[in-house]
């Protein structure tokens, strides 16, 4: 195993080390098992060498379908699949080159350590002197050095994922494919584990896909997120954009707290109604993807709303609606406020400096928003 110094611009969002990895190109990709919907449904995407993609949706949304068809543990009921141009519709998994991590770690339990790390390069008859080396450097990486001789039983739960990564990543694999691989963990070692897949990634410069339901794991770790739905992908980009810009009420919903409101006159010119309300949409706010005919709801975030007395002024050009305090909760470092939005009684949330307390349920106050921060989505 080789490992290159991190990326000298020290910007794991949006760059890799080295562009080492292999690109995976899925087009049309199809996997039909004759039930209702196809598990995966027409998938296009190119994952580009050294990226760190991530695919989040819902359980069944055909996550783990589309990686096993990229390992090649499915075969295809229609579309391609090609690792650097090259289609791979014939090849074998262990004809791939791919690391692979999954939830269980699939240690073999009568093998060391080191034995099991070292399994793969005796597959590949790598000489002994290099199999030393090379799981010397990879149970450094993984900062396991030391371990070299315990029996899986003897390690924690995120040791043991250590060694499947190391296992997994021990042979300059072309992509690393994980699959919830730290969904077995508690909370605070699944933190801990995040920030080694992310230093991993760094050194390693490999692709990675990742698959998980957890939208904070898919917001942390990835320079882009594939968000699953039915099959199919809703959308694609880093989780700045999809967080800042979602298309679709499911991808709002799907990362973050969203404040909702589901409109009742589409737009008309450069204004949007709802509830009896007339509001401002700024020409930036919808995307290319959704045309003011399919817009269907405005997304507003909750650090994006701000509360007033309900006799403030409101800025000129904001949008604004009256809202009723039902709930605060304090949450260190804010406050989160749980409203009821207008008439139609929507439940909003918004974020308050932690010192302001002077807020408490019942109090009628009045929520506005730069129509710059509100996003036009559709269904
Ligand atoms: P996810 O990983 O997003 O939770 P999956 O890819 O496992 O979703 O499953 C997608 C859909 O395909 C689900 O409806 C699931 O029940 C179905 N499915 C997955 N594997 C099989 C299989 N071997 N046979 C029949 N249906 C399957
Ligand atoms: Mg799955």
């Amino acid at each position: 195993m080789t490992t290159t110094a991190p990326s000298e611009t020290g910007d794991a969002t949006t760059t890799s080390a080295s562009p080492r990895g292999t690109q995976i190109r899925l087009d049309g990709v199809t996997k039909d098992y004759g039930l209702s919907i196809p598990a995966v449904d027409r998938v296009t995407l190119s994952i580009e060498p050294g990226e760190f993609m991530t695919f989040l949706g819902p359980s069944g949304s055909g996550k783990t379908t589309t990686l096993n068809l990229i390992a090649g543990f499915e075969t295809l009921s229609a579309g391609s699949i090609a690792f650097d141009r090259r289609d791979v519709g014939g090849l074998p998994p262990h004809r791939r080159n791919l690391g692979m991590l999954f939830q269980n770690y699939a240690l073999f339990p009568h093998m060391t350590v080191a034995q099991n790390v070292a399994y793969p390069l005796r597959e590949r008859r790598v000489s002994k002197s290099e199999i030393t080396r090379r799981v010397g450097d990879v149970l450094e990486l993984v900062q396991l050095t030391g371990r070299d001789n315990h029996y899986p039983s003897q390690l924690s739960g995120g040791q043991q994922q250590r060694v499947a990564l190391a296992r997994a990543i021990v042979f300059d694999p072309s992509a690393l494919l994980l699959d919830e691989p730290l969904g077995a963990l508690d909370r605070n070692l699944r933190a801990a584990l995040q920030a080694e897949i992310r230093r991993i990634h760094r050194e390693v410069g490999s692709t990675f896909v990742f698959v998980t339901h957890d939208q904070e794991e898919a917001m942390n770790l990835s320079d882009r997120i594939a968000l699953f739905r039915d099959g199919r992908i809703e959308q694609v980009g880093t989780p700045e954009q999809l967080y800042r810009h979602p298309d679709t009420l499911f991808a709002a919903r799907f990362l973050g707290d969203s404040n909702v409101f589901e409109l009742d006159e589409r737009v008309v010119g450069d204004r949007v109604g709802w509830d009896g309300r007339a509001w401002s949409v700024a020409p930036s706010t919808t995307s290319t993807a959704v045309s003011g005919e399919s817009a269907t709801a405005i997304v507003v975030r909750p650090e994006d709303l701000t509360i007033a007395a309900s006799d403030a002024d409101v800025p000129t050009g904001a949008n604004a609606v009256s809202a009723v305090v039902r709930d605060v909760e304090f949450m260190g470092a804010y406050r989160a406020v749980t409203l009821g939005l207008g008439a139609a009684d929507v439940t909003g949330t918004a974020r308050l400096d932690a010192l302001d307390a002077r807020l408490g349920p019942g109090d009628r106050v009045v929520a506005w928003w730069s129509p710059a921060r509100q996003r036009l989505v559709a269904a």
